[in-house]
């Protein structure tokens, strides 16, 4: 089944990326794996997927163990982090997650640069922005997050790769939308103003629901569990 619901995923992706003029190839997806056992995990790697998600590190370390003890049978997968991460955890966090994407704070960037630093790692990570007005959404106000980045690009065991957003949840994706174009537009703003070279920051961004109107809105990255991993 996750075979097959993987292929009906990406032929939408093609679709819609044919329909936008972009390559669907520049897509990553990141197989969201919270609450899902290992068996559906391995599951999904064989079906192809490369990057895995997960919302709490210490689900993850143990289901990272697990997949590390099987060894060179699988391939090598990349795990995200996608979870709102506490400073206490952020030792752990970067020992295991090649890309954290929820850095939704200055303070926790230090924390996470000052762990990086000590495991002698140049940490990739996503500035998390909350576009959506949801009171339970972590993330960067909009109005905050160039001037955090500004502070954050200076650490120097953090690599700034990109945004990440969370679209409230709504009825019909369309109205997803306009969170999706503030990502967008904030990522503009912050090559305008020259934080960063333009061209740097990927846009992570799409879940089961909504990924297709994401892709239309600039997405380099979606973030899917339920369409990978559900009955319809
Ligand atoms: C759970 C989760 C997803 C995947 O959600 P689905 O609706 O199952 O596709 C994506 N991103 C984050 C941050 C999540 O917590």
């Amino acid at each position: 089944m996750i075979k097959n619901n993987l292929q009906k995923v990406k032929e939408r992706i093609s679709a819609v990326c044919s329909n936008a003029g972009r390559d669907h190839d520049s897509i990553t997806i990141v197989c969201v794996s919270k609450g899902r056992s290992l068996e559906q995990i391995k599951e999904a790697i064989e079906a192809g997927i490369t990057d895995i998600g997960e919302n709490r590190t210490q689900e993850a370390a143990v289901k990272y163990k697990e997949l590390s003890a099987i060894g060179n049978r699988l391939p090598v997968i990349k795990w995200h982090m996608l979870g709102h991460l506490q400073t206490n955890k952020a030792r752990e966090t970067v020992k295991i997650f090649d890309l954290i994407q929820s850095v939704d704070s200055l303070h926790l960037a230090e924390a996470v640069n000052k762990e990086a630093l000590k495991l002698n790692k140049l940490q990739d990570i996503l500035i998390e922005v909350k576009t959506s007005p949801e009171a339970s959404k972590s993330g960067l106000k909009p109005e905050e997050a160039a001037g955090a980045i500004r502070e954050i690009v200076k650490l120097t065991n953090l690599k700034l790769k990109g945004l990440m957003t969370i679209a409230p949840l709504v009825d019909n994706p369309q109205k997803a939308r306009p969170y999706f174009r503030q990502l967008r537009d904030l990522r503009n703003k912050i090559y305008e103003l020259g934080i960063v070279t333009y061209g740097q920051l990927i846009l992570s961004m799409g879940m089961s629901d909504d990924f297709e109107v994401a892709i239309e809105e600039g997405a380099d990255m979606v973030r899917l569990g339920r369409v990978v991993f559900d009955e319809k």
